[in-house]
């Protein structure tokens, strides 16, 4: 017998919402970097995270930013409401996180969300809960300092596969922690702290006057933090022809005896990316000068000319493309070696004499 062809229906837009939301939030640790970047954005300097069964419970989000307008807040939770992008070809020059106006309205859809907020006009904090993108009854007047308290609580409650789908509270919670961590490297004026609720004792404090050095200690270690050395990368005409701005960082030298992985922190343009043509070609450069099975440890900052980069090629945003990304990598490359090279010869003299 020969089938039907089934009948072509629009999708609900509740359906069409939560989809959406699901792929932007795979797991509470992607709405905690959304809304740790519109901190960021927002220029804070001190960011404080609650977290109650690996964020599915409970994930809230304290910072004393820029606040948001009392008058924006019915549209805040909407979708593609922001106030970073106007135009589309504002987004080859962006220099915000944010641009889409997706996180929070997604957020919204797939979890109850609350937000107390003050300007450092208002003369009092506003609060105001949101559920499916929409404000629900109006903001209401409470005490509160300058900044935004963003509360996002049952997440996944209306998606019970994504939330079977979890791996357990603690190992959500090591995610959440490992990202705060990285971020806080790479933004070295703000101080964070991330606390289990419930617990008297915060799991990570970062003072915002902390170098980026003491930060690699608080977070990876005393074995890591001592091991490491700066990495400036010189950025001659040619490699500045093709887009790369800047490049600095702190990696560990070659007395760093390690056989665990650890995940390289690169940003681009501030964002935390995973790179694996990077990581692989550096890797590859310590094999050979590292003893067998030790594995390095590298912070990267990137600045690419933000017209190069494209930064949606992944809902997450957690993966980026750029223009010429076999031709910076390689100059990086060349100067890792170098670097490397130069550590290693002083090494031997100074065993030799
Ligand atoms: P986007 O960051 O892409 O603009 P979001 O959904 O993440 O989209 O945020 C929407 C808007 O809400 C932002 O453009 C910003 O104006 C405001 N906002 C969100 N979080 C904060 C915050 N912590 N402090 C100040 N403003 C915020
Ligand atoms: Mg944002």
């Amino acid at each position: 017998m020969v089938e039907m062809a089934s009948r072509i229906k629009p999708l609900d837009v509740s359906v069409i919402n939560k989809i959406a939301a699901g792929e932007i939030v795979i797991a509470p640790v992607n709405a905690l970097k959304e809304m740790m970047e519109n901190s960021i954005d927002a220029k804070a300097t001190m960011i404080d995270v609650l977290v109650k069964e690996g964020g599915i419970k409970l994930l809230q989000i304290t910072d004393n930013g820029s606040g948001i307008n009392k008058e924006d807040l019915p549209i805040l939770c909407e979708r593609f409401t922001t106030s970073k992008l106007a135009i589309f070809e504002d987004l080859s020059k962006i220099e915000t996180f944010g641009f889409r106006g997706e996180a929070l309205a997604s957020i919204s859809h797939i979890a109850r969300v609350t937000v107390t907020t003050k300007t450092e006009k208002d003369e009092c904090a506003w609060k105001a809960s949101f559920s499916e993108g929409k404000m629900l009854g109006d903001p209401k007047p409470v005490a509160g300092k300058t900044g935004t308290i963003i509360t996002v609580e049952d997440l996944f409650y209306n998606i019970p596969s994504r939330l079977k789908a979890l791996r357990s509270p603690a190992d959500e919670f090591n995610k959440i922690l490992d990202v705060i961590g990285r971020y806080s490297i790479n933004n070295d004026n703000v101080g964070f702290s991330c606390k289990k609720f419930g617990d008297s004792k915060v799991a990570l404090m970062i003072k915002s006057d902390l170098s980026k050095k003491d930060r690699v200690r608080i977070i990876f270690g005393a074995h890591v933090s001592t091991k490491l050395m700066e990495l400036h990368i010189d950025v001659t005409n040619d490699v500045e022809k093709n887009g790369l701005l800047s490049a600095s960082g702190l990696i560990t030298n070659l007395d760093f005896t390690n056989k665990k992985p650890i995940q390289p922190a690169f940003f681009i343009n501030g964002r935390l990316v995973s790179c694996d043509p990077m990581r692989r070609s550096f890797n590859q450069i310590y094999s050979t000068f590292l003893p067998k099975g030790n594995k390095s440890f590298m912070y990267l900052a990137l600045t690419i000319r933000p017209q190069n980069v494209d930064v949606n090629i992944h809902p997450t945003k957690r993966e980026v493309r750029f223009l010429h990304e076999e031709e910076i990598i390689d100059a990086l490359a060349f100067q890792l070696q170098e670097k490397l090279a130069s550590i290693d010869t002083s090494r031997t003299f100074k065993t030799a004499s």
